[in-house]
């Protein structure tokens, strides 16, 4: 049952091939300029795509469509016998079978007889490492002197148990583990396909929970098809895996860099009584953590480094970065790693989970010989600790920012301020400015983390008349803001805040261009006190406004949630 949407989805073409275009690529080019080779092998987890990627590579030189470009055409004869499993000229083996290893015994006789209909006689041998040495000699001695109409594709978990003499005559590719944000999107691709729908909360999990295999993640959402609800949800997923969606990782990271500890406690009191497991949640929050700190280290080069993450996942995790340093990330992934660890043997797991986060909330202890603050273990219920714990991580923030917010105390949930009389051009920015925190929570109660993530990231606003220009520092946030359920929540928020409705446009870049300011206002500020583009680097969240257009020049401080 759980194997028929996965037979239905197996890859048709090179595209869909998810997350393994090094390999499809090298290969599309050598079937384009005619130099494939005698034999491949194709290494990687399961679930990955070998097989698949073989059963295509078999199609391609065989198919009986004129331009290479476009082979396999999945409609000539030969396409139409290999997906229908009829072509007797691709033969394959499964080398962990009793009968696997009698038809390899056999191969070195069969091999020499012409393919039947098509070019080339395809072996696809899987599993390959479960050969007997005996069998491997006979493979050996076919791959040295291997007839003209013959490709070889060895496909194997278990590529160091492959003798050399082996390995040494065939061209090697490796595949890899999908990235979870690439088999979700494949996944909500084939739902919408066959009419039936996820929570993308759902998908991220699937895909989490089965690291990297396709296989097994469409296997597990047809499992969940099968319970015949008309939409796939979280909470089912995790009924079955025990896992927790990055989003709510990210939002307890949120409440950590934001000094939250009761917030925090009751995130994980509320994850528990929804059945997680303590030690995943400590591994996830660790993983997490770790992009935070490549992003801190260098974020250029995290980009390169976590090609797990979505674009979305990066841009918080950067976000996250920024508003925390680098000591307390530090801080926090040694106790949370500790915390890994000791939770396998804990009596009360849930205690050493909140106990490592009450400690990742304490100021970085920066020499050694400071003595540091730690809670013993049993000295005080939780709730004790929490008034103790949230003032010195909390209050510098308070401090830092009272003097920019306005007096709406960004509480959680605070509704907006409406003004009396319409806010005219020259007050716009300051005006989001003293709200913007509390903007950034409605947003985010209105429409979830990824809108409030995505403004984070924002750089420079301008306002013109009743149009206000954002532009982003990525791609990601002004295709997230665009949306259009978001751009209306934010379009009403601002409009809120404004007592006028407003259009907002969205660009990429540091600064908003090509706006030409339809009044020009006068400044707020002073030209001394216009942000310098430095100023700007260290705070990516800085806003500011075009003064070269007159327009009102701002900071916005960054989203505080104390
Ligand atoms: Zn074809």
């Amino acid at each position: 049952m759980a194997q028929v949407l996965y037979r239905k989805w197996r890859s048709q073409t090179f595209d869909e091939v998810v997350g393994q275009e090094h390999v499809t690529q090298t290969l599309r080019n050598a079937l384009r300029d005619g130099r494939t080779a005698h034999a491949y092998l194709f290494t990687g987890p399961r679930g990955t795509g070998k097989t698949s990627t073989a059963r295509l590579l078999a199609k391609a030189v065989n198919c009986l469509e004129p331009d290479l470009a476009k082979r396999p055409d999945n409609t000539c004869d030969i396409c139409v016998s290999i997906n229908n499993g009829s072509l007797l000229d691709l033969i394959e083996i499964d080398a962990a079978s009793n009968r696997g290893i009698d038809e390899i015994r056999d191969l070195r006789d069969r091999v020499h007889f012409a393919p039947s209909q098509a070019r080339y006689k395809v072996y696809v041998i899987d599993e390959v490492h479960m050969l007997t040495p005996e069998a491997f000699n006979a493979l050996l001695k076919t791959l040295e002197e291997p007839p003209p109409h013959v490709i070889f594709v060895l496909a194997t978990t278990e590529p160091h148990k492959i003798p050399d003499t082996v390995l040494s005559r065939c061209q090697r590719f490796d595949f890899r583990r999908i990235p979870p944000y690439k088999v979700a999107g494949w996944l909500a691709h084939i739902l919408e396909q066959e009419g039936r729908s996820a929570e993308p909360a759902a998908l991220e999990m699937i895909a989490r929970s089965t690291e990297g295999s396709m296989r097994d993640a469409i296997s597990l959402t047809d499992q969940l098809l099968s319970y015949g609800d008309a939409v796939i949800t979280e909470e089912q997923v995790r009924a079955v895996r025990g896992t927790i969606s990055s989003i709510a990782i990210a939002a307890l990271v949120d409440e950590l860099v934001a000094g939250d500890a009761s917030g925090g406690l009751a995130t994980i009191n509320q994850m528990v009584a929804e059945g997680i497991d303590l030690r995943q949640l400590a591994l996830q929050l660790v993983a997490h953590l770790r992009a935070v700190l490549l992003c801190q280290v260098n974020a250029e080069q995290a980009r390169e480094l976590l090609t797990d993450l979505s674009d979305e996942q990066l841009a918080v995790a950067q976000a996250q970065a920024v508003e925390s340093s680098r000591d307390a990330t530090m801080q926090a992934l040694k106790l949370f790693n500790q915390a890994s660890l000791d939770i396998r043997t804990a009596t009360q797991p849930q205690l050493v989970l909140e106990m490592a986060w009450l400690d990742a909330l304490e100021p970085p202890v920066e020499t050694p010989v400071a003595p540091a603050a730690v809670y013993a273990p049993a000295a005080a219920p939780a709730d004790v600790k929490i008034s103790s714990s949230m003032s010195p991580a909390a209050e510098p923030r308070v401090k830092e920012f009272a003097s920019t917010s306005n007096a709406s105390a960004p509480a959680g949930g605070q509704p907006l301020p409406r003004p009396a009389e319409p806010v005219p051009d020259n007050e716009v920015v300051e005006v989001l400015r003293a709200n913007w925190t509390t903007l950034l929570q409605a947003a985010e109660t209105a429409q979830g983390p990824q809108l409030r993530g995505a403004l984070r990231t924002l750089r420079n606003v301008v306002a013109s008349g009743n149009d206000i220009h954002f532009a982003f520092a990525r791609d990601f946030a002004k295709n997230v803001v665009e949306k259009p359920a978001n751009r209306q929540c934010i379009e009403d928020l601002i409009g809120q805040l404004l007592g006028r409705r407003v259009h907002v446009h969205c660009q990429v870049g540091a600064q908003v261009t090509g706006v030409t300011e339809q009044q020009p206002a006068p400044a707020v500020r002073s030209a001394a006190e216009k942000p310098t583009e430095a100023d700007l680097e260290q705070d990516p969240v800085a806003l500011h406004a075009q003064h070269e257009l007159g327009a009102v020049a701002s900071k916005i401080p960054p989203d505080n949630k104390e």
